[in-house]
């Protein structure tokens, strides 16, 4: 060990001064704050698609909006995943770019300014991607909540002016019926009212262009996409299915919002879960299924790409297993 210490400093040594690194030549780094990443945008091949995940930004949860997993049970998960505790419980804000080869499709669109500045890189990574946001045929919204919706517009602009929404009919109504808000408890009508104009504005100049297509539960599949209902997070929730031979991949929307507490616990719910008990019961079936048939799984609030597999050994709990980067 000892000589192999040694030999390690004299190879460096050697290095050092082969490069004419020395100390009193070598560069000082400035600073040892955090430098910007770089664009948040990854790409994996699905058969003959292309699938970009684009990164909309990091956004931090507090523990008290899982809900029913207990206290010293989230803190052991928490110790195990060495999840940073000191902001609040990271999860990332993903959506997803499809390249059939002639078309190109979007799935969920970010929050763009809808819950402030750290959120909203999509429409940039996009571009930073090679894509132009003219390009794109189609936005498939998983529900309407703002970190999905608010993304399609900028001040009234439509930021993909070539493209069709396609929304779950069930969902549009929840969101858009005017009756939808005196079914709900007085305490939470304001919430919902605020939630609407987010959503109402981020749709305006579709609505307005007349590029809404509702799609009803008769008529689910558009253009090779599959649409595939998981109710419960939203009333009209879906996740969409791609297909290539035997082979699925699956953007799953917010069945899920952590890949920690939920993964390990998966019948916790989440605050901002509609109908909680729907959105459980959606999870653990989803998640059984996808563990034993393997398909790809992409994900809006998985750790950026939030591309992968859900695997589970006992059936109960279960791991999130991410793509290897590949360049
Ligand atoms: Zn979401």
């Amino acid at each position: 060990m000892k000589y192999f210490t040694s030999s390690l400093v004299m190879s460096l040594l050697a290095l050092g001064s082969m490069t004419g690194i020395s100390q009193t030549h070598a560069q000082t780094v400035s600073s040892t704050q955090q430098q910007k990443q770089v664009p948040g945008y990854y790409q994996h091949q699905f058969g003959n698609l292309q699938v970009t995940a684009l990164l909309d930004g990091t956004n931090y949860l507090n523990r008290s909006q899982f809900k029913s997993a207990a206290d010293q049970e989230v803190s052991e998960i928490l110790q195990k995943y060495y999840a940073d505790q000191a902001k609040g419980i990271q999860t990332s804000v993903n959506a997803f770019l499809v390249n059939t080869g002639s078309q190109l499709y979007l799935v969920d669109s970010g929050a763009a300014s809808c819950f402030g500045d750290h959120l909203g890189s999509i429409y940039n990574n996009l571009k930073a991607s090679g894509h132009q946001p003219e390009q794109v045929n189609g936005v498939f919204l998983t529900h309407l909540h703002p970190d999905h919706v608010c993304g399609i517009s900028n001040n009234g602009v439509a930021n993909y002016p070539n493209a069709a929404l396609h929304i779950a009919k069930t969902e549009y109504d929840f969101w858009l019926n005017p009756n939808t808000v005196k079914k709900l408890p007085k305490d939470k009508q304001a919430g919902f009212l605020g939630t609407v104009e987010k959503i109402k504005a981020a749709l305006a100049p579709y609505e307005k262009a007349k590029q809404i297509k509702v799609f009803s539960d008769k008529s689910l599949a558009f253009g090779g996409i599959e649409f595939k209902p998981s109710f419960g997070h939203t009333p009209g929730h879906y996740s969409f299915k791609l297909k290539h031979e035997q082979q699925e991949l699956v953007f799953i929307g917010d069945i899920v919002h952590s890949h920690t507490i939920q993964f390990d616990k998966p019948e916790t719910a989440i605050e901002f879960d509609i109908d909680p008990k729907a959105a459980v019961a959606t999870r653990l079936k989803h998640f059984a299924e996808y563990a034993k048939d393997g398909q790809t799984i992409a994900a809006a609030h998985l750790p950026f790409p939030g591309i992968g597999h859900i695997y589970s050994k006992d059936g109960k709990s279960y791991q999130w297993i991410p793509v290897h980067f590949t360049d």
